[in-house]
């Protein structure tokens, strides 16, 4: 079984990243690594935010490793919270309030339009790569469903009539943006794959 270091502390992030991973690959979280630190995200682009997370990490263990940023990108909002989604209501990362403020400003508006996308930095044997994912929908008047986290409660992927949170974890992980982008990260590995382990 390869092993790989997952450049994050969110733990919603890893079980979904497990699910799509399977049993071929030992994903190892910051915590389960042992350590605990909050690599900032100071960056205006998901891809400059994955590459400081992934190569922070590849610095302090020297093993492979991958991070990923993800933003919400709401059309009539131009494409906020975007990079800032984490942050958007304040430094707390409050998934609540950041619900909050989207409806908020949303209020009113018929154009309802959502994308979440993911990057995915790899670092393997030192040298970095991307990979990308995204899933279209729009957001909703009110939080529907308790399942998954963040946004979750107010996404409806297109084609479909539930909030990722009134599916069942199994079906967001087949819709995802996060599983695009893994199932590029999967491809690259089992073609170029040759990793160390902790
Ligand atoms: P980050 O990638 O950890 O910076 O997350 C950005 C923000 O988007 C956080 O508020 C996350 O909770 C939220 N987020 C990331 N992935 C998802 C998802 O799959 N569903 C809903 N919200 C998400």
């Amino acid at each position: 079984m390869r092993t790989l270091i997952f450049a994050t502390n969110n733990q919603h992030k890893v079980d979904e990243i497990k699910m799509v991973t399977g049993s071929d690959y030992k994903i190892i979280s910051l915590k389960e690594a042992g350590i605990d630190i909050d690599i900032p995200e100071p960056f205006n682009t998901l891809e400059e935010n994955a590459i400081t997370k992934a190569e922070t990490i590849y610095e302090l263990l020297g093993q492979d490793c991958f991070s990923e940023d993800t933003g919400l990108e709401v059309t009539a909002l131009n494409g906020e919270p975007g990079v800032k989604s984490a942050r958007y209501a304040g430094e707390d990362k409050s998934f609540s309030d950041n619900i909050d403020k989207v409806l908020f400003k949303l209020n009113g508006q018929k154009n309802r339009e959502a994308v979440f996308r993911t990057v995915i930095c790899l670092v393997l044997n030192g040298e970095k790569f991307l990979f990308e994912g995204a899933c279209r929908g729009s957001i909703t008047s009110e939080r529907k469903g308790d399942g998954g986290f963040g946004y979750d409660p107010v996404f409806i992927p297109d084609g479909y009539s539930e909030t990722f949170s009134q599916m069942d974890a199994a079906e967001k992980i087949e819709l995802s943006h996060r599983t695009v982008a893994v199932q590029k990260l999967l491809a690259h590995l089992s073609i170029n794959g040759n990793f160390g382990s902790i």
